[in-house]
Formats: C-alpha cells, sequence, structure tokens
C-alpha cells in the first residue's frame, strides 16, 4: 500500500524524511513554507541535495509538498493575488527541485463575489504561474469542504478549473487530490454505497478517475454536509471504518497515496493510523 503522512520540516526539509520512514510510512506530504505566514522561505541547495538523498536512502515512493494556506488565487483584491502568485511561484520551484511528484492547493476564496468570477482568477492566475514556470510536478487541486466563499466543493468545479488551465497552458499536467474529511463536509456520504456510488459517478462525468492523484486520508470530526473543517483520526470520527472501506473498494483509488493528515495527538497517532488503513486495505485486497 502507498501510504503517507503530513510532517514537520522543523531542524531541515530532509528530517521529514526519517520521521515518515520510522513510522513505517513510504510516502511523505510536507510544507516547504510557513503555512500561515507570508513570508518567502528559502532552502538551500545542501538542504535540498540532503532531501533527495534520504528519500533515495528510505525508499519513500511519493513526495507531496502542500501549499501554504494563505495563497488565494480566487480573490477578487489585487494585492492578494499579486502575493499569492509570488508564492506560489517561489514554492512550486521548490517543489521541483526537491523532485517531489505532487503539489496540492486549495483553489481558493471567491470572497462574496461569485463562483464563476472566482474559478476565472483562479484559472488566469495559475495559468500565469505556469506560463512564468511550468513545472516537471503534476499540480493537484484538492476539494474543499465548501464553507462560505471557498470554491472546489465538487467535481463540477474542479473540471472547470483544471480544463480552463490546460487549455491556456496545455503541457502542464494537472489532478485533483481527494480529501476524505472535506468530501464528506461537503455533503458526499461516502458511508453509504449508493452515495459512493454517485460520487464515482460525479468522478467520471467531470474530471474523470484517473486525475485522481491523492487521497488525503482524514476521518472527519463534524457531520456529513456540514461544510465545516475538522479531521479526526481514522474510524474515530463520522465517516468510520466503513466509509474508507468504500473509498478502497474503488479499484484505481487503491493504490494511489494515501496521506495522512490526522491529529498528532499521542506519540503513536500516526501509526495507529496508518495501521488501521493498512487493515481496511488488506481487508478489501482479500475480498476482491
Ligand atoms: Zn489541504
Ligand atoms: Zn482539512
Amino acid at each position: 500500500m502507498n501510504i503517507g503522512v503530513h510532517m514537520s520540516i522543523a531542524g531541515g526539509i530532509h528530517l521529514a524524511v526519517k520521521r515518515a520512514a520510522s513510522g513505517g510510512f513510504n510516502c511523505l506530504q510536507i510544507f516547504t513554507q510557513s503555512p500561515r505566514l507570508w513570508k518567502l522561505n528559502q532552502i538551500s541547495k545542501q538542504e535540498i541535495n540532503l532531501f533527495i538523498k534520504e528519500r533515495q536512502n528510505y525508499k519513500l515512493k511519493y513526495v507531496v509538498v502542500h501549499a501554504p494556506y494563505l495563497p488565494n488565487l480566487a480573490s477578487p483584491d489585487k494585492q492578494i493575488l499579486q502575493k499569492s502568485f509570488k508564492t506560489i511561484l517561489h514554492d512550486l520551484k521548490i517543489a521541483d527541485a526537491i523532485n517531489a511528484d505532487y503539489y496540492v492547493l486549495h483553489p481558493g476564496s471567491h470572497k462574496k463575489t461569485d463562483i464563476a468570477s472566482g474559478i476565472d482568477r483562479l484559472v488566469n492566475e495559475l495559468s500565469n504561474v505556469f506560463h512564468k514556470y511550468t513545472p516537471n510536478l503534476t499540480f493537484l487541486l484538492e476539494t474543499m469542504p465548501g464553507a462560505g466563499s471557498i470554491i472546489g466543493s465538487n467535481f463540477y468545479e474542479l473540471a472547470l478549473m483544471i480544463n480552463k488551465t490546460t487549455e491556456k497552458v496545455p503541457n502542464v499536467k494537472m489532478g485533483v487530490c481527494i480529501d476524505t474529511a472535506h468530501i464528506f463536509a461537503a455533503g458526499y456520504d461516502i458511508r453509504k454505497k449508493n452515495e459512493m456510488k454517485k460520487l464515482v459517478d460525479e468522478i467520471d462525468n467531470t474530471v474523470g478517475r484517473n486525475t485522481i492523484k491523492i487521497i488525503h486520508s482524514n476521518d472527519s470530526h463534524e457531520p456529513v454536509g456540514s461544510k465545516k473543517d475538522r479531521h479526526n483520526h481514522i474510524g474515530k470520527g463520522e465517516i468510520g471504518i466503513k466509509g474508507f472501506e468504500n473509498m478502497m473498494k474503488v479499484p484505481s483509488f487503491r493504490n494511489l497515496p494515501w496521506i495522512l493528515e490526522t491529529p498528532k495527538s499521542e506519540d503513536d497517532s500516526d501509526i495507529k493510523n496508518r495501521k488501521k488503513l493498512e487493515k481496511i486495505f488488506e481487508k478489501i485486497i482479500g475480498s476482491s
């Protein structure tokens, strides 16, 4: 199973590799920037080389860089757009330098304008980034719970963003990161077989199943359709084991990197959550 975890880069990005590997993970997600600051964080050539070496040592299969939270490429505010553009461009170059496979961005907020113009601004700004620098990695947009003016809480919107951007920049690779807690909060009740089928049908009719590249594997502390974003341990939230089983029953999802962003409440929280996902994986493999 391709199973990963979000880890801190405290002390140097290369240290995150060992943190993930020692927990039994073969995939890793990191922030290279402070997620809640506008400050641009530089990473030295030496650190980058160390990271690449460590990744080889520990045989990590997939490395994912998650964009910081502040950039909003769908914002109607010109200044925010400009800062967001700079930050994503800067971070994207670092992600390529460390040979990351994927980059994950939250599509952003239209800030009480409207969804269509929010999507258009994201498409424009993102294609400006890609015209300036076309990454080697695959650029992913993440599914959102959809609170307030947040865009990207269904696959129709995500398909529009991807199709319009790749129309403008045909040589860029784009895809989708599904966050289980986010889709559940957005209203997709993955605990129910028929709702799960509806989700897969919607994916097939929009972005396409092969566009899904990562599963952020989080249980949800909040009920289905709540639009609230609070992650819980696997099996301990509203989604429960059944929901994860349903997700893993989709053959094209099964071998994707499943990346934990669950709370780190105890020292062994990540390991416990990894074991739960692995158990589900084995059960599904065994019965298929
Ligand atoms: Zn995210
Ligand atoms: Zn979340």
